[in-house]
């Protein structure tokens, strides 16, 4: 299919849901994409933070393969290898007791609001209770992440949504300290702030919300979607912080292509659902954890927590070196690890455009922010060469 007709044809069908870059890609090869014109790319977006193994990695890609031809599908009213294999391991990696495998991260989301609300209704008998939220926050697109994300763009149109959110600043203690009352059963929020502009959370802050939680008997849940998998150098970022959370989310790169969720919770939490509960026809089918059970795998073969540290101290003194050549119109430059951002002073849309022209691919964060979410096998040349073609996109 020509380039032009594959478009023009998508446009026909497809819901107008997204603002695509009029680019047809084709496959993939370590860190870069190809387009079906065979023009070559530096891929900085790793599919919004998922391809942390980059493109065709022969282990991952064999062992997929394999569990397709062996079994895909089975339902949750049976037991199987995968699952159970990739379970233990999440559990190990994230230092939590139990997992509930979904299809994608909103979901996981959904899962987890459901937990803490069964959980409270447990403990006072009552299921009137609040979830504190933060400004800025990002947790997805169904109807209970939305009522948790605090944008109003994403949300304003869909309302009402479920009840009992309300919001806080992030990063201000004082702030959620004063959306504390009895109704309160969770407070939910990114260790990274991704969509929102890239904000890590300020450790005085995560570690104070943990010890407000104790205090209060409230439920911790930190959405690791994005920041989780190793991208900020630990597995968990919340390992950063000497913080363990009640409830964790997980996704994106969980699976590195293929669609797959988590919440994971300790034992305590986790007690709070009983059968029929909770449910899912597809989440965690031996098909997706095999390929779960496989990343975690070629996390600890390829070494890549060590690489994020070592190309993430890199790339972050290549983007401060960068903001201070473009002080005009670089603000402000955050980010732990493999997720960072640049801030700039007016919309980056023209920015990202030009650097896809000139064979590099970013996206946004928000309006004015650039995000850098590659692929966590990214070496210190290819963050030499993003620099180059992005400064040419300036
Ligand atoms: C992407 C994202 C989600 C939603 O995940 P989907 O798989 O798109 O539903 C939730 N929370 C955070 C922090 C995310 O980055």
């Amino acid at each position: 299919m020509k380039k032009e007709d594959c478009i023009a044809r998508a446009e026909k069908v497809l819901m107008h849901t997204y603002a695509r870059y009029q680019v047809v890609l084709d496959h993939g090869e370590g860190v870069y994409l190809y387009d079906t014109d065979g023009k070559k790319y530096l891929d900085f977006s790793a599919g919004i933070a998922v391809f942390a193994l980059g493109y065709d990695d022969k282990k991952y890609n064999e062992a997929v393969k394999a569990q397709v031809d062996k079994l895909l599908h089975t339902s949750n009213y049976y037991y199987n290898e995968p699952t159970t294999l990739a379970a233990e391991k999440l559990t190990k990696a994230s230092g939590m007791s139990r997992v509930f495998f979904t299809n994608s991260g909103t979901e996981a989301i959904e899962g987890a609001i459901k937990l803490a609300r069964k959980y409270y209704y447990k403990k006072h008998g009552t299921a009137d209770s609040e979830i504190i939220a933060m400004e800025h926050s990002f947790h997805g697109r169904s109807m209970g992440a939305l009522a948790v994300t605090g944008t109003p763009k994403y949300r304003t149109a869909f309302e009402p949504l479920i009840g009992g959110a309300v919001f806080a600043e992030y990063n201000n203690l004082e702030s959620v300290q004063a959306k504390v009352n009895e109704k309160t059963a969770a407070v939910i929020l990114e260790t990274v702030q991704g969509e929102g502009g890239i904000y890590p959370a300020e450790k005085e802050f995560l570690q104070g919300v943990r010890k407000l939680c104790d205090e209060k008997g409230i439920l911790l849940i930190l959405d690791e979607i994005q920041c989780g998998m190793g991208r900020t150098g630990t597995m968990y970022a919340y390992q950063q912080y000497g913080v363990q959370p009640d409830i964790m989310t997980t996704a994106k790169a969980l699976g590195c292509g293929v669609p797959v969720g988590a919440f994971v919770a300790t034992e305590e939490v986790a007690a709070a659902y009983e059968p029929g509960d909770h449910g899912t026809t597809y989440g965690g089918n031996p098909f997706v954890t095999h390929a779960v059970s496989t990343v975690f795998d070629r996390f600890e073969e390829l070494g890549l927590l060590e690489n994020v540290k070592e190309t993430g101290a890199y790339l972050y003194a290549q983007l401060e070196a960068l903001a201070a050549r473009h002080k005009d119109s670089i603000t402000a430059h955050r980010g732990i690890g493999l997720m960072q951002g640049l801030e700039f002073q007016s919309p980056v849309k023209d920015i990202i455009a030009r650097a896809m022209e000139a064979g590099l691919i970013l996206i946004a964060a928000g309006t004015n922010v650039i995000r850098f979410v590659p692929p966590l096998v990214i070496q210190k040349e290819h963050v030499d060469e993003m620099v180059r073609l992005l400064e040419q996109s300036l």
